[in-house]
């Protein structure tokens, strides 16, 4: 039997109802809906929602933050919601605006509102959200919430099955070679010792003598391929700026960076790691993405900004005007959690345009220089992290992805660790 479509009535028809709707209903549940205003008589075969108005099906209230201008305006008092009822009804009746808490959330309007405020690096911050200090990012509740949905639109003998996407694991690599010491037997017997039993071990030693590991003992790019196993296909992203105060990796006219990156493209998706300067002068990005493409032959479609240095909308019309279609920065560099309340890919809105952009946003939950640099865990410490954050997700039909550097590999404790993230 085929689900009945969803039927959304509400006062005001905009795009952000359109988009909020597409993302819950369509995206993530499957389910086709349509939008109707007040005058309209849904089918009864539909199933209706009523959006801040009294009417037949699951009535929700609108807190008017679906209406279009409205940026300033509607403020969620989060310290009175009770996250874990948002989504749940008593005889079909909501409490609370989850359409428009989940657009909160995915179009990131507290950055807006906060605008001017910024971190060191001209950043929005954790700290600076009232959620931060309600402890509510750690958690991804608009995973949460749409997944109380679908088990009572099952209840409503609407079948939505379960979705779940596996743990995804990419890599930043800001400084290709992490060190120019002199241990090459060290790191060849490792080399041999580890790659006998591991699928990628010829791969990897390709790897490392074609970028020459005769003249730079330490590759972690190989080590990577070797702890990752068949199970994952990361994103590798690349630093290809202009040496400055934050930006310090080896030069893109390096043959040995070159020879690596060109390799890494041959099997991975190879996305641009924008360098820290590249915010306050927009033409950099441009000329950054073309150096990797130079390298590659391929176009550059995916990025995560180096020290997650962005800002809206600006930074996203950037990359969508440099014809560039995925972003992986969307988390946090102060605390590990779900900045846009979800661990699932999702589609920019630009709330100054109104619009609905094609930038697919991939979130992520956790990273490695966060836990190492800020919060001073060890590698112990952070696999338990890993793990529970793991299964909160997977409970939520959600999904963890973690950001780790290259340089990882040079932590004391941290060697093998990709070895256990599994
Ligand atoms: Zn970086």
């Amino acid at each position: 039997m085929q689900n009945p479509r969803i039927f959304i009535k509400a006062l005001t028809i905009g795009p952000r109802l359109r988009y909020v709707a597409e993302e819950i209903f369509k995206r993530r549940l499957g389910l086709d809906f349509v939008l109707g205003d007040e005058s309209s008589i849904p089918p009864t075969e539909d199933f209706l929602i009523s959006y801040g108005m009294e009417s037949r099906g699951w009535i929700v209230p609108e807190s008017g933050i679906l209406k279009t201008g409205t940026l300033d305006e509607v403020k969620f008092n989060f310290a009175n919601i009770d996250f874990k009822k948002v989504a749940e009804q008593e005889d079909n009746r909501f409490n609370t605006d989850w359409l428009g808490m989940i657009f909160w959330f995915l179009s990131r309007q507290e950055e807006y509102q906060m605008k001017h405020q910024q971190d060191q690096h001209g950043r929005f911050a954790a700290h600076f959200s009232p959620l931060f200090k309600l402890d509510k990012f750690h958690f991804p509740w608009v995973d949460f919430w749409i997944d109380r949905l679908r088990e009572q639109l099952l209840d409503a003998a609407i079948l939505v099955s379960k979705q779940t996407l596996p743990p995804e694991i990419s890599f930043d690599i800001d400084h290709m070679l992490a060190y120019r010491e002199k241990g090459f037997l060290r790191n060849a017997a490792g080399l041999l010792r580890d790659g006998l039993s591991f699928q990628f071990g010829r791969v990897a030693k390709r790897l490392s003598v074609l970028a020459g590991l005769s003249t730079d003992p330490y590759e972690a790019l190989s080590e990577i391929e070797f702890q990752i196993g068949p199970g994952h296909n990361p994103a590798f992203f690349i630093w290809i700026g202009n040496y400055g105060p934050y930006d310090k990796g080896l030069s893109w006219e390096n043959p040995f960076f070159r020879r690596t990156v060109k390799l890494l493209s041959e099997k991975y998706r190879v996305g641009l790691h924008p360098s820290w300067a590249a915010l306050s002068e927009p033409g950099r990005l441009k000329a950054e993405k073309q150096r990797l493409e130079n390298i590659t032959g391929i176009q550059v479609l995916h990025n995560r900004f180096h020290y997650l240095r962005f800002r809206l909308p600006e930074s996203y019309r950037l990359l969508i005007s440099n014809g560039i279609e995925h972003d992986y920065s969307m988390g946090f560099s102060d605390t590990p959690g779900y900045r846009a309340g979800t661990g699932w890919p999702f589609y920019w809105y630009d709330l100054e345009r109104e619009e609905k952009t094609r930038l697919l946003v991939h979130p992520f939950g956790l990273m490695d220089s966060c836990a190492r640099y800020k919060l001073n865990w060890n590698a112990e410490k952070f696999l338990e992290e890993y793990k529970k954050m793991k299964s909160a997700a997977a409970a939520v039909s959600g999904r963890l992805h973690v950001v780790m550097h290259n340089e990882f590999g040079t932590w004391k404790g941290w060697e093998q660790i990709l070895r256990q993230m599994d």
